[in-house]
């Protein structure tokens, strides 16, 4: 099977945070090898497009791909399809990368940094699992003057029973890997789509009796995130739920620049295919100045290790590594007013620890 990891580092602090991801790789498993491609508004100057065929070709001969970020200013006129951001949902829908999967962990050391009370914080581990390639981002869209003139936009939700059931599967088998819960959360109040959800998801329950269900309505899982973040292990829910819950949760853990993603095209188990980046975007306000986090990127590489390389091994040692590095320093500028390190300062650090070795005891340990 192939180590070989293309590198689609993008635009803004992308460049920067692969760059320590891909360092921080290479010490912890050197017969991966990379093979950097461009994408977003970097190949729209290249290429004259977001998502190039010679990046896909890349792609396509990889076991993964290693992702920054893209987008950026001066596109806001630019139809869909020369936006930076279009190269990520032609990813997805090229790759059919329907599960996303957003650990949200608060590292020992951290809980000062989250907006929420210590005690609340401290051992919050949990795992969203997002859908990816269906919903409100992928359904038909319009904008036009209706018949009394009123310039009218539509979205449209669209799910169908089959990738309500496979994202189901994926998180029931991912909490078999963790606590045995997961949280479903809908609007099923109000949307059919909603509704459709809870009952494939209910349906899905009953090939896991090992692993608890309970379904809260997504108004309600925003409150319950900020209430008490430890009671969740996996929550599961649709594109743009999964989007800004995840965004919360990662706030939650102190920073936005520490938490990875992973997505998936098949089981958490099956060493597929994968796309690993940041939940982050492009950051134009620190780009440029070596002063990112590159944890995201870094604990994204560890997913990369673990899903698409089946390295648990060495994305335990990955993941240690940056607990241990966030809990002892140096931090870079989102996490340390005072004496902040640099990017790669940090990545350093964290290779530096790459030999440490990983506690025996499962809750000790992080990531998923
Ligand atoms: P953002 O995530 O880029 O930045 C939000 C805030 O978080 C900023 O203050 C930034 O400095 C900070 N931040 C983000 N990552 C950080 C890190 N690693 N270390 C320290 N601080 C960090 O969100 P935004 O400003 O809304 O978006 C900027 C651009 O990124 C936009 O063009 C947007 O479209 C794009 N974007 C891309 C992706 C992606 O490529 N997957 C995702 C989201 C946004």
């Amino acid at each position: 099977m192939t180590q070989r990891v293309a590198v689609l580092a993008g635009d803004g602090i992308g460049p920067e945070v692969t760059a320590a991801a891909v360092r921080v790789l290479h010490a912890a498993l050197p017969a991966c090898t990379f093979v950097a491609a461009p994408v977003g508004a970097a190949a729209i100057a290249s290429h004259g497009t977001p998502l190039p065929d010679e990046t896909l070709a890349v792609a396509r001969a990889s076991a993964a791909i290693l992702f920054g970020a893209v987008g950026g200013p001066g596109f806001d006129d630019a139809p869909p399809e020369r936006r930076p951001e279009a190269a990520i949902l032609g990813l997805r829908a090229t790759f059919g990368l329907y599960a996303n999967l957003r650990p949200a962990r608060a590292f020992a050391g951290l809980e000062h940094r989250s907006p929420l009370r210590p005690e609340l914080v401290r051992g919050m581990d949990c795992a969203i699992v997002r859908e990816l390639t269906g919903g409100l981002y992928f359904g038909p869209k319009s904008l036009e003057r209706d018949a009394a003139g009123a310039l009218t936009a539509t979205d449209t939700l669209i799910y169908r029973d089959f990738e309500i059931e496979r994202i189901a599967r994926f998180a029931f088998d991912l909490a078999r890997t963790r606590r045995r819960r997961v949280t479903s959360v809908d609007k099923a109040n109000v949307l059919m789509s909603s509704q459709l959800w809870r009952r494939i998801v209910t349906d899905v329950a009953r090939e896991y009796p090992d692993v608890a269900l309970d379904h809260l309505l997504v108004d309600n899982a925003a409150m319950q995130l900020v209430r008490d973040p430890r009671e969740f292990d996996v929550i599961v829910t649709e594109n743009m739920f999964g989007d800004i819950l995840s965004d919360e949760a990662a706030m939650i853990t102190g920073t936005i620049g520490t938490a990875p993603s992973a997505s998936l095209n098949g089981p958490p188990g099956a060493r597929g295919f994968g796309l690993y980046e940041p939940i982050s975007g492009t950051a134009p306000d620190i780009a440029g100045r070596n002063i990112a986090n590159p944890g995201a990127a870094i604990l994204s590489a560890a997913l990369l290790a673990r899903f698409s390389l089946g390295d648990d091994d060495v994305a335990w040692r990955i993941e240690h590594a940056v607990a241990e590095a966030l809990a002892l320093g140096p931090r870079t500028a989102d996490l340390d007013d005072t004496n902040p390190a640099s990017t790669e300062a940090f990545a350093s650090a964290v290779i530096a620890r790459l030999g440490s070795p990983v506690p025996s005891d499962a809750a000790l340990r992080c990531g998923v």
